[in-house]
């Protein structure tokens, strides 16, 4: 017991200097944040102004208003709605190119305790290419889908392999993104998938063409159903944009 209040205050001590030393401010509104949040480096005031993204059916059906044919996905669910300007972008941006790990793990964990009502035997990050991979320092799909894990004991596995290295397609029509990313994965252990209800994690569902393409390639390597799970969606009145 002793020890146990020795470690509390240490912990306690420990933040304590961390804080003094690194102040940790809101990425969105810069307020100096004082003790923990649900979601790191965001305040609890700016987490519960996110807007919340439309249902799951009204994301899917729009994922069929940008594919050719038809859509690879089962079911498809986002926490938030993405916009430009938005605060949710910032902090997208923190996940992606401000070293918030620890951000992309809490969604994750907030995520986790809504996921959907179906099975699911396997959760998916989707792939940086390795190039990417080191420029980053670490996959921010694979830190949510372990925060969902945190919370729903749903194992995550690695299967997929991104082979070529796209460039940013923030400026892609939705044509030009099916292009852009049709083909690039490839499954390197189908053992993991054959059979499975899989749930591929990321952070911002755009178009849908970088999960379409996922889960056309494992569907072909023998996966029973792919499932997708995002922060965020890019969703405007007419739907996903
Ligand atoms: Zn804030």
């Amino acid at each position: 017991m002793k020890n146990l209040l020795r470690n509390e205050y240490l912990t306690h001590f420990t933040d304590s200097v961390l804080e003094a030393l690194a102040p940790i401010h809101c990425e969105i509104c810069d307020i100096h944040i004082k003790g923990t949040t649900r979601i790191h480096r965001i305040c609890d005031t700016c987490l519960y102004m996110f807007e919340i993204a439309p249902k799951d059916d009204v994301l899917l059906n729009t994922l069929y208003t940008h594919s050719v044919t038809d859509t690879f996905m089962f079911s498809v669910r986002s926490a938030f709605t993405f916009h430009h300007e938005a605060p949710i972008q910032r902090a997208i941006y923190a996940i992606k190119y401000g070293f918030a790990q620890q951000m992309a793990f809490d969604f994750g964990a907030y995520m986790g305790l809504h996921v959907p009502d179906i099975e699911i035997d396997a959760l998916l990050p989707v792939p940086l290419h390795t190039a990417r991979l080191r420029e980053r320092g670490y996959n921010q799909s694979q830190s949510i889908a372990d925060g969902i894990s945190s919370q729903t004991k749903i194992p995550v596995i690695q299967a997929l392999q991104r082979t070529t290295y796209t460039i940013t397609q923030t400026k892609f029509t939705s044509m030009e993104r099916n292009k852009n990313v049709h083909g690039i994965f490839r499954v390197h252990n189908n053992q993991n998938i054959r059979g499975k209800r899989l749930m591929l994690i990321d952070d911002v569902m755009t178009t849908g063409s970088t999960l379409e393409a996922c889960a056309e390639t494992l569907l072909e390597s023998g996966a029973l159903s792919v499932s997708a799970y995002t922060i965020a969606a890019a969703v405007s009145r007419k739907g996903i944009q």
